[in-house]
């Protein structure tokens, strides 16, 4: 991004999260969903296929590549990255854009690519990173949920290798070691308040 798109009146009420892969950041956003559901959790585009329980518009946007284009095209992705070589992920713009306006805060979960594209545009944003506690684990995870074959296992962790390299650029790192106890730390991190119902 060239030139920063929009200054939040309150920046800290954007948080970007990021992490490795298999770090358990789906697993955080759905106790997220579940916890503060009146807080907007960016739903991302994509042009990888829908893993099965996946679904289009909560999970993810599907799009084909031309769809995905015609996005960048007309500027209405936040920011946008080729993730582990392949697919290419992006923010739609303007959901992020009215919710920051309204004065409501909104979360973002990218990877590295993203997370410093955002920066660079949003400075005064909080950027999050969410840590394994350690290397073996995040192999034993990435392993045990069985959604990547070996080639593709490996490129992952390739990326991941680089991506807890930047760990320093990050405001605040939260070790996963429990999804309870992460989200807590997250959400008291971001002033959300809980829902209680
Ligand atoms: P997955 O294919 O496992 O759902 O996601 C792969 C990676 O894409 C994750 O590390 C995630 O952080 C990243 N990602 C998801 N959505 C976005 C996005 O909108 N922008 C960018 N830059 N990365 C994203």
């Amino acid at each position: 991004l060239d030139a920063p798109p929009y200054e939040p009146r309150d920046p800290a009420r954007l948080t970007v999260l990021s992490g490795p892969t298999a770090v358990g950041k789906g697993t955080i956003m759905a106790e997220m969903r579940r916890r503060a559901p009146d807080l907007l959790i960016s739903v991302s585009a994509t042009t990888r296929e829908p893993r099965p329980g996946e679904i289009d518009g909560v999970h993810y946007y599907f799009l084909t590549p031309a769809q995905f284009d015609d996005l960048v095209a007309t500027g209405r992705m936040l920011e946008w990255a080729v993730v582990h070589g392949r697919n290419r992920y992006g923010t739609p713009r303007e959901p992020v854009e009215r919710e920051l306006a309204a004065g409501r805060p909104v979360f973002l979960e990218l990877d590295l690519q993203g997370a410093r594209q955002v920066r660079r545009a949003m400075p005064g944003a909080n950027f999050v990173f969410l840590a394994p506690p350690s290397w073996d684990e995040l192999v034993r995870r990435l392993t045990g949920r069985g959604t990547e074959g070996p080639a593709e296992r490996e490129r992952r962790l390739d990326t991941a290798r680089d991506e807890l390299a930047a760990v320093a650029e990050f405001d605040h790192v939260i070790v996963n070691d429990e999804v309870g106890r992460a989200t807590d730390e997250l959400l008291s991190l971001m002033g959300v308040t809980e829902r209680v119902d």
